[in-house]
């Protein structure tokens, strides 16, 4: 079994933010298990929560009407400070709820019990929750279904992860990638900020696999990705495109400040070796083009097509350069 950490607010935030399931749209698998969990508790309300820095946000909910609400206010704030089930079978007369506002107002919340939603890594980043509006106790067996469905959505969380992650370096794939980089491109032409793109390759990379061999190559494609995935913001959408190619999508960064990140990487990774033999270090380099999003009708392809321009013009330059696309 895992230890469960109680006392790290940053990395339980970040575990929770890695997710990347906070402010997603509602999801089927999420549905049921609330909609299971009212039917078979017989409560008339229930929900997934996802507990951030600030705020209890719904990812389902049944019979509530509010997705969110400061973490003060959340019941469920209290269940992922603990391991195992929090209950609270009459809150009118407990003392730390007889006042709270969802008890003496609406929605009248008088019994709860929530089970914490453990990563694998042992952050607490939620809770599954039932609640209901008269005096209630929860059983040893009701208590166990709840921790039965926290483990399955854990596991579907999780899932969706693989899904959309890299094997080789555990960087996003292709497809969630774009995935991902379309909501946030939809997202920033909205609220009109900047974004940034970089696409990435490798230098003279199949000289690297006919010399030393493809799982050396192997070696250098995932030291170019842990390089960005260090150097990058939490913010910013790392993605592989495939074989020796990348994509970095950068909200909320101008193209001064993307230009400046792109040649960071560009001379970091030229400083880095690999010690594929223990005798001869590799050391390689890697070429990048870089846009920005236009207008507000500019598309996600758009931007890849302009940057891939840039990286040919790059690698047509010389290689070993951050080049920017001229719109
Ligand atoms: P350039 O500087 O023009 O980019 O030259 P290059 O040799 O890097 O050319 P190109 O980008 O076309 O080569 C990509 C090579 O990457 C070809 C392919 O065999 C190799 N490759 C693709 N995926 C993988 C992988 O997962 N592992 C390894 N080791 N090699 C891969
Ligand atoms: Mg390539
Ligand atoms: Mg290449």
């Amino acid at each position: 079994m895992f230890e469960v950490k109680l006392n790290d607010e940053e990395g339980r935030v970040r575990a929770l933010e890695r997710l990347g399931v906070l402010d997603t749209e509602a999801d089927t698998a999420f549905e049921n298990i609330a909609a299971l969990v009212r039917q078979v508790l017989k409560v008339p309300m229930s929900g997934v929560s996802l507990i951030d820095r600030r705020r209890h946000w719904f990812k389902a909910r049944r019979g509530i009407d509010v997705q969110e609400f400061p973490r003060e206010l959340s019941f469920c704030s209290r269940t992922i400070d603990q391991t195992g089930a929090h209950i609270i079978s009459d809150a009118r007369i407990d003392p730390l709820y007889a006042d709270h506002p969802f008890v003496v107002g609406d929605p009248s919340v008088v019994s709860y019990v929530g089970f914490p939603l453990t990563t694998p890594d042992g952050y607490n980043i939620g809770s599954l929750c039932a609640m209901g509006t008269s005096p209630r106790e929860f059983t040893s067996e009701e208590v166990d279904i709840l921790s039965n469905f926290a483990k399955i959505l854990i596991d579907s969380i999780e899932l969706r992860q693989t899904a959309s992650s890299d094997v080789l370096t555990g960087a996003m794939n292709r497809r969630g990638w774009m995935t991902e980089a379309k909501s946030e491109l939809g997202r920033a032409a909205r609220y009109k900020q900047p974004v940034s793109l970089a696409m990435m390759d490798i230098d003279k990379f199949k000289l690297v696999n006919d010399t030393w061999g493809h799982p050396a190559g192997d070696v250098v494609i995932a030291g170019l990705a842990n390089l960005n995935m260090d150097m990058v913001r939490e913010s910013d959408l790392f993605g592989r495109l495939g074989g020796e190619e990348f994509a970095l999508l950068m909200p909320q960064t101008s193209p001064d400040q993307a230009a400046a990140l792109a040649e960071r990487i560009r001379s970091n990774f030229e400083a880095l070796s690999f010690d594929i033999n223990n005798d001869t270090p590799i050391s390689c380099t890697v070429s990048i083009g870089v846009t920005h999003l236009g207008s507000e009708d500019d598309t996600l392809e758009q931007m890849l097509e302009r940057a891939d321009q840039a990286l040919y013009r790059a690698k047509k330059g010389g290689r070993n350069r951050v080049v920017f696309s001229n719109e």
